[in-house]
């Protein structure tokens, strides 16, 4: 399998808030104060970009997700439908849908990265909450002549030409359905597909708590429209290889619990090396929910996984229970996130990077009450 390039492996991890089970705050603020929801002249303005382009170019994030790829997806297939050139792609290399999302109707849209324009007309990138995220494509997208930005990350710092950023969406994908019913495209079943596989994968099937009324009215306007919820559950959360039953056994067992850590709240983690990827023949992107087990422990406020790349560094992706801000212990190692799932990049082997991921935590935890 081959390696991806270093500018890609050194990204900043910041994720869909998918460990968010239990907090009840609401998103919050923008640390750069810059961050308000979109009104009515952010919408026109985006229109307007759209009704004058003749060619569209539409980006997910680097490992795209379902609400990345489902949202760009579900514009791709509406645009086409008004007769738009459209793209779809994201800057990986390789460029590997993952499996969980091989359903997602439009497919044929996504081209590889050297297929996108070197000056694009028109870019829309969907949630993606920092240039970074864009990889092989971030360079593309800087030199397009209008980038627009939709996304719901808290973490966005607001780049791009135009922006319709709401971090109190629970999914980049609600945004996208206000964009097409701005636009006049109705849900049909392909499009109400890939939205449905956004909204649900970014609230872990409606369970988070940026889930509102609002969410499942979307929802039952998605299943009105033909969307086959049953199958595309089993298809995002409860299908894996067999190869990956295998590395989520190994990085269980070598999953550590310290109790003490995070003023007393206790951190559980583990590491997954590439050479397990490589014995299984699993691709990176499959691990990405692995998280979501280990932080399944119940003795553990935070939960930590580091993913190694083929050039040694590794990804740490962690979650809290609402209790702990990882994302400020994330920055502490160069990343971000929310503040109840962030990640890093660390190039400083396993034990040094737990170590400071450890001490990131003690230096913003308080201790517990007595
Ligand atoms: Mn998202």
């Amino acid at each position: 399998m081959p390696g991806r390039p270093d500018h890609v492996a050194s990204h900043v991890d910041i994720e869909t808030p998918t460990g968010a089970v239990g907090v009840s705050a609401p998103a919050l603020p923008s640390p750069r104060g810059e961050l308000r929801r979109p009104g009515e002249a952010d919408w026109q303005a985006v229109l307007d970009a759209i009704a004058g382009a003749s060619s569209v170019d539409l980006l997910a994030h680097v490992l795209p997700d379902g609400d990345a790829l489902g949202s760009a997806l579900a514009v791709g297939l509406a645009l086409r439908q008004r007769g738009v050139e459209v793209r779809v792609s994201f800057g990986d290399d390789p460029q590997v849908v993952p499996a969980s999302l091989s359903f997602l109707p439009g497919q044929e849209l996504i081209v590889p990265v050297s297929e996108v324009p070197e000056r694009p007309e028109l870019m829309i990138s969907f949630d993606v909450a920092d240039a970074r995220r864009l990889g092989l494509l971030q360079a593309k997208a800087e030199a397009a002549r209008q980038l627009v930005v939709v996304d719901h990350h808290t973490s966005n710092a607001g780049f791009g030409t135009l922006r319709l950023i709401d971090p109190l969406a629970p999914a980049t994908a609600v945004l996208v359905d206000e964009l097409l019913r701005r636009l006049g495209v109705p849900l049909d079943q392909q499009i109400a597909t890939c939205l449905y596989a956004g909204v649900a994968s970014d609230t872990g099937s409606f369970r988070y708590a940026a889930t509102t009324p609002a969410t499942h009215e979307f929802a039952s306007r998605l299943l009105a429209a033909g969307v086959r919820h049953d199958a595309i559950s089993r298809r995002l959360w409860d299908t894996q290889s067999f190869g990956y039953l295998k590395v989520l056994a190994a990085a269980l067992e070598r999953a550590e619990l310290e109790p003490l850590a995070a003023g007393g709240r206790g951190l559980v983690w583990t590491w997954v090396p590439w050479a397990d990827l490589l014995a299984h023949g699993v691709p990176p992107e499959q691990i990405e929910g692995l998280i979501d087990v280990v932080r399944k422990a119940a003795e553990a406020e935070v939960a930590l996984v580091l993913k190694e790349d083929p050039d040694g560094s590794l990804r740490g992706s962690s979650r809290a229970n609402g209790a702990v801000d990882v994302a400020a212990a994330c920055a502490a190692l160069g990343g971000g996130g929310h503040a109840y799932a962030a990640g890093f990049t660390s190039h400083r082997g396993v034990p040094a990077t737990v170590a400071a991921f450890r001490a990131a935590l003690d230096a913003q935890s308080a201790p517990i009450p007595d």
